[in-house]
């Protein structure tokens, strides 16, 4: 499978200037530390007034709103799974957290869309285990939906950065 559609960029999430960019949210969606704390900043207190009209969302399920003065237009709010050892249906929830917001992608017609490294900051899943279910589903996406023509993971620091080369460079 090809990777000439998968980025990595070290650059802040909320200055990316893609169709869409995905926050790492919590349960509530009413804003947290992290990537969810430096969106919420950066899109201005109508994204807070727009996830109270959400009502929360379920772990491994994603809501979109726009990005108001973020450069994205559109952010797609999933919700990563705690990471419990691995025992607790972890990878399949991230698995699913990054489905939901490709099923999201494409019911908005989004073609180019920036993910953070889901559930690997506060939340403790391993970099390079969630890079390869990352990796795995954007492959995946990319040969479903023909629309998607660029899908940006952004390594914030260099331990992420390692871990999507690594996961890139498997089959
Ligand atoms: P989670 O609760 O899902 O673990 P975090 O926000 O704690 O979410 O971390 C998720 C990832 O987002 C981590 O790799 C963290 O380094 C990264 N991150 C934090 N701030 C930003 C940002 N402004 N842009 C992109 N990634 C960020």
């Amino acid at each position: 499978m090809t990777n000439d559609k998968i980025q990595l960029t070290g650059e802040d999430i909320t200055r990316i200037k893609a169709d869409g960019i995905v926050n790492a949210a919590n349960n509530s969606l009413l804003g947290g530390g992290g990537v969810d704390g430096a969106i919420h900043r950066g899109a201005g207190p109508e994204l807070l007034a727009a996830c109270w009209e959400l009502g929360g969302c379920p772990t491994g399920e994603a809501r979109i709103t726009k990005g108001y003065n973020l450069p994205a237009a559109w952010v797609i709010h999933t919700v990563g799974p705690v990471w419990h050892g691995g025992t607790q249906g972890e990878p399949e929830l991230l698995a699913r957290c990054y489905r939901s917001c490709f099923s999201l992608a494409r019911e908005y017609g989004l073609t180019t869309i920036a993910f953070p490294a889901i559930s690997t900051g506060v939340y403790g899943y391993p970099k390079e285990a969630a890079a390869r279910i990352a990796i795995r589903e954007a492959r995946r996406a990319l040969a479903e939906n023909k629309t998607l023509a660029s899908i940006l993971f952004v390594c914030f620091n260099s331990a992420t950065r390692l871990a999507y080369e690594k996961g890139l460079a498997e089959p």
